[in-house]
């Protein structure tokens, strides 16, 4: 920790700054320069909450150095962490990004889900998505199926051999979801939900935690700690736009940045979800590809037997065919400037 005091601090300032550190085990290094004096500070800074000596008299500004995350920091594990996600799959290996694909809602119409399934498993997907519990912004929008739609998702994974991500919304149902899935996602909305990170990171299922819309990177990955700090050490990222000032052409602002910052502060897997990043179907497959061009280790896209009738998010869902037009060109981008960079 670096804090800088002002011109005009006295030594009695300066020194009550310095009793302070040293009584919380810091060793201190000070820089007494013409104008102002610096001290670094080194020790464990979990000991004391910098704010605490912001508001000290004589104090400027203090700044941390240390990432505030350690197990998912870049520091802590130099190598990317590879999450076994089951049947095969694996992310974060620097091997082809990985897939997942399905509609917004699972709604009650199994016929429809399932050739979504099948599609999205011939075009290259390796993971089924779809949400049971849904956060709707409004109250009176479709709500989501709860456990019938989990056991759809399970009939699919049964007839396809796709794994399967699903939302959970609250820690009363994380066990019930996680008996389900194969992925357990945490949204956007409640990347902050902090009893919700602790609950998934008692189980042994790999989490999907999208960004909050307004979230900082730092706060998506101190979210990501939560979960691992609780246990779970297999946390798959998901950037999927966030809150601009111009939502004129697009839902969200997506994040592209986002991906090498977090590749270089984090060991942990980061995909790209195209589709709530930008609201608009014609938008899905440009943003996956550059996400994909920045470092993503997956995409999650959105894809409706019927868009038009989709009980949620039909706006930005792609259909079947659009689905596989997007996927033949995701997978040439693939092979030409993925596959041999990175080996
Ligand atoms: C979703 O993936 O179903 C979803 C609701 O996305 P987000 O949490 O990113 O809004
Ligand atoms: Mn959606």
């Amino acid at each position: 920790m670096i804090i800088i005091m002002e011109p005009d601090a006295t030594e009695e300032q300066i020194q009550r700054v310095a009793d302070k550190m040293e009584n919380h085990g810091f060793r201190l290094v000070f820089n007494r320069g013409d104008v102002m004096t610096v001290i670094a500070a080194i020790g464990d800074k979990r000991l004391i909450e910098p704010q605490s000596i912001a508001s000290y008299e004589g104090v400027r500004e203090v700044k941390l150095i240390q990432e505030p995350f350690k197990l998912a920091s870049r520091e802590s594990q130099k190598t990317d962490s590879v999450i076994d996600l089951g049947r095969g799959v694996k992310i974060g290996n620097g091997e082809r990004p990985v897939v997942m694909a399905g509609p917004c809602s699972v709604e009650d119409n199994q016929e429809g889900f399932l050739r979504v399934a099948h599609a999205v498993k011939e075009s290259g997907a390796e993971i089924l998505r779809g949400g049971a519990f849904k956060p709707r912004t409004s109250p009176y929008e479709f709500q989501g199926l709860e456990e019938e739609g989990l056991k759809y998702l399970a009939q699919a994974r049964e007839e396809t051999g796709l794994l399967i991500v699903t939302e959970v919304m609250d820690s009363v149902d994380v066990e019930m979801v996680a008996d389900y899935a194969d992925i357990v996602q945490i949204g956007a909305r409640n990347m902050q939900n902090f009893k919700l990170l602790k609950a998934v990171g008692k189980i042994d299922k790999p989490v999907l935690l999208k960004r909050g819309p307004s979230a900082t990177i730092r706060e998506f990955l101190l979210a990501a700690e939560h979960i691992m700090y609780a246990g779970n050490r297999n946390v798959i990222l998901c950037e999927r736009g966030i809150k601009g000032f111009d939502s004129t052409y697009a839902r969200n602002t997506l994040d592209i940045a986002a991906v090498p910052i977090i590749r270089k502060y984090s060991h942990l897997p980061v995909i790209i979800d195209p589709s709530h990043a930008t609201g608009r179907r014609y938008l899905v497959a440009p943003m996956a590809k550059a996400g994909l061009i920045a470092g993503a280790h997956g995409l999650m896209i959105e894809v409706h037997h019927d868009p038009d009738k989709a009980y949620s998010d039909g706006a930005q869902s792609l259909t079947i065919e659009q689905y596989q037009k997007v996927m033949k060109e995701i997978n040439e981008l693939i092979d030409k400037f993925i596959i041999p960079t990175s080996k």
